[in-house]
């Protein structure tokens, strides 16, 4: 076998037929009803005690924290009540420190000086009229790691992901701490919400639309890791809730879907799926997210050219002198985990076939390879195989959306849509279903729309109609506007 077919032949491993994806979409309708009756170890489903979409006429100033796995970013937003807004953001690194050889009081303490310093700088006036007057300002908190709410402002950390490992937070209140440490610099600042950074990207998209153009009810994330909240009938959510609004007979769900680990929603399982999954920090679990999301596709595309290199007939990189001792560099980012970025699986799909420029010029600076060594079906055969992991992806990813919105109702198997005015008489007139999405891998890599789309029409229960009635956007960086939306709609129904 030639390099090509061999490459072709690892590519088929990674490929999710049409009919995979309609066994995978009624698994996932199963496990989502699954997990609003009971825990299941295998399906998150949290209730966000969100009951309401953003209209687009809220008004009022709130603020937002988002503490990301590298960023701590806090904002503060006004809304003009037509869809309009102003924010003021400010950003800082968290120190590695503070993620991991800290403690929960220091890490909430650099919270609450973040948001000190940023009255300091931005609304020193507010500030003290707030002070004068005895009101607060309500602050959504952005918080995207598993944390098990019972309120709107409360939740329990159940484990830390993306880097963070402050072992006295788990099992306890974020929410509470926040406000301990907030209270402790004597800020008039309320936490009204938790919110994982999926909803907050939907609550953003949704107050920027125009009310008469559509409604959104499902939000994703596509970025580190991968996430999606949807809107639940609240008599489907049989599972003990806390004390909630009732009134718009929904909320918004947030699935966990990265860690769904049913065997049937890994397909296919290739085994270099199973290698990465061996050697990661938890074995076993996170098995969608391994599949999806921009920390492992890359990595993916690194294992299975491991693979494709250790065979000596496909003569992979021939020639190559990985490891030149003189260079003094250690072992070739080749053969070390994590050296392949999900973004190459991008510029991979950018180009042409016949091509191939960028791609070729990407190889030799991530692997660190002359670039006469790298011959012209070298490229092509990283391509065929990047190819098949990003589209693997896209699919998955359309699967899950899709399922998300016909579990929600909005799509529906014997009627192409529902009319979405049967949730509430606000949003008549209503003609499409909407999605908001955010992260740089349904940002940027190309066609990942489109292979959700064809997925869509393939799904029993979407199909070509359905399909076309489908709005997305990408809320870029919305997230911390959007908890700030959820923080002020909260104060504000009090
Ligand atoms: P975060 O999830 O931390 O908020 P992002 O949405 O930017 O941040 O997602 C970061 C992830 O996206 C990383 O795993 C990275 O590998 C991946 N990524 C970055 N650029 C691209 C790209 N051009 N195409 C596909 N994936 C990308």
């Amino acid at each position: 076998m030639s390099l090509s077919q061999k490459a072709e032949s690892i590519a088929s491993e990674f490929v999710l037929s049409d009919d995979d994806v309609r066994k995978c979409s009624k698994q996932f309708i199963f496990e989502l009803g699954e997990g609003l009756k009971h825990v299941v170890p295998t399906v998150c489903q949290i209730p966000t005690y969100v009951t309401k979409v953003a209209r687009g006429t809220e008004k009022g100033v709130s603020l937002a924290v988002d503490l990301g796995g590298t960023n701590l970013r806090v904002c503060s937003v006004e809304l003009k009540g037509d869809t309009k807004w102003t924010a003021k953001h400010a950003k800082r690194v968290i120190p590695p420190e503070t993620m991991t050889g800290s403690n929960g009081a220091e890490l909430f303490h650099l919270i609450a000086h973040e948001i000190d310093q940023f009255f300091q700088l931005h609304h020193r006036d507010t500030l003290q009229k707030l002070r004068q007057s005895k009101d607060v300002l309500p602050l959504g908190f952005t918080f995207s790691y598993p944390a098990y709410q019972t309120s709107i402002n409360s939740g329990i950390l159940l484990r830390w992901t993306k880097g963070f490992d402050i072992p006295d937070v788990i099992n306890k209140d974020v929410c509470q701490l926040l406000q301990v440490a907030i209270d402790d610099f004597n800020l008039p600042v309320e936490v009204t919400a938790l919110v994982n950074d999926a909803l907050g990207a939907l609550m953003f998209r949704a107050y920027t639309l125009p009310l008469s153009q559509t409604r959104t009810s499902v939000g994703a994330i596509f970025g580190t890791g991968t996430n999606g909240v949807y809107l639940e009938k609240l008599s489907n959510i049989t599972k003990a809730l806390g004390t909630h609004d009732d009134s718009t007979g929904e909320m918004f769900i947030s699935s966990e879907w990265g860690s769904f680990d049913n065997g049937l929603l890994v397909q296919p399982n290739t085994k270099y799926d199973m290698k990465v999954d061996q050697s990661s920090i938890n074995p076993g679990n996170q098995m969608f997210e391994k599949r999806v999301s921009g920390m492992f596709q890359g990595e993916l595309l690194r294992v299975a050219l491991n693979e494709l290199y250790a065979d000596p007939d496909a003569c992979l990189f021939r020639g190559v002198q990985w490891d030149d001792p003189a260079q003094g560099e250690g072992p070739a980012p080749f053969f070390t985990r994590w050296a392949i970025d999900t973004s190459l699986l991008s510029i991979a799909a950018a180009e042409n076939a016949q091509e191939l420029t960028a791609l070729s010029e990407a190889l030799v600076k991530t692997l660190r390879i002359p670039a006469n060594h790298v011959s012209a079906d070298d490229v092509r055969a990283v391509k065929t195989i990047a190819d098949a992991i990003g589209k693997r992806a896209a699919r998955l990813a359309g699967m899950a959306i899709g399922s998300a919105l016909i579990k929600g109702g909005r799509i529906t198997v014997d009627r192409n849509i529902l009319p979405v005015t049967r949730v509430t008489e606000d949003f008549s007139g209503v003609e499409a279903v909407d999605i908001a999405v955010d992260g740089s891998v349904v940002e940027l890599y190309p066609g990942f729309e489109r292979y959700m789309r064809e997925v869509w029409r393939v799904i029993d229960g979407i199909g070509p109609a359905g399909e076309k009635m489908i709005k997305m956007g990408v809320a870029k960086d919305g997230s911390s506007i959007g908890a700030a939306i959820i923080a002020l709609i909260v104060a504000n129904g009090r």
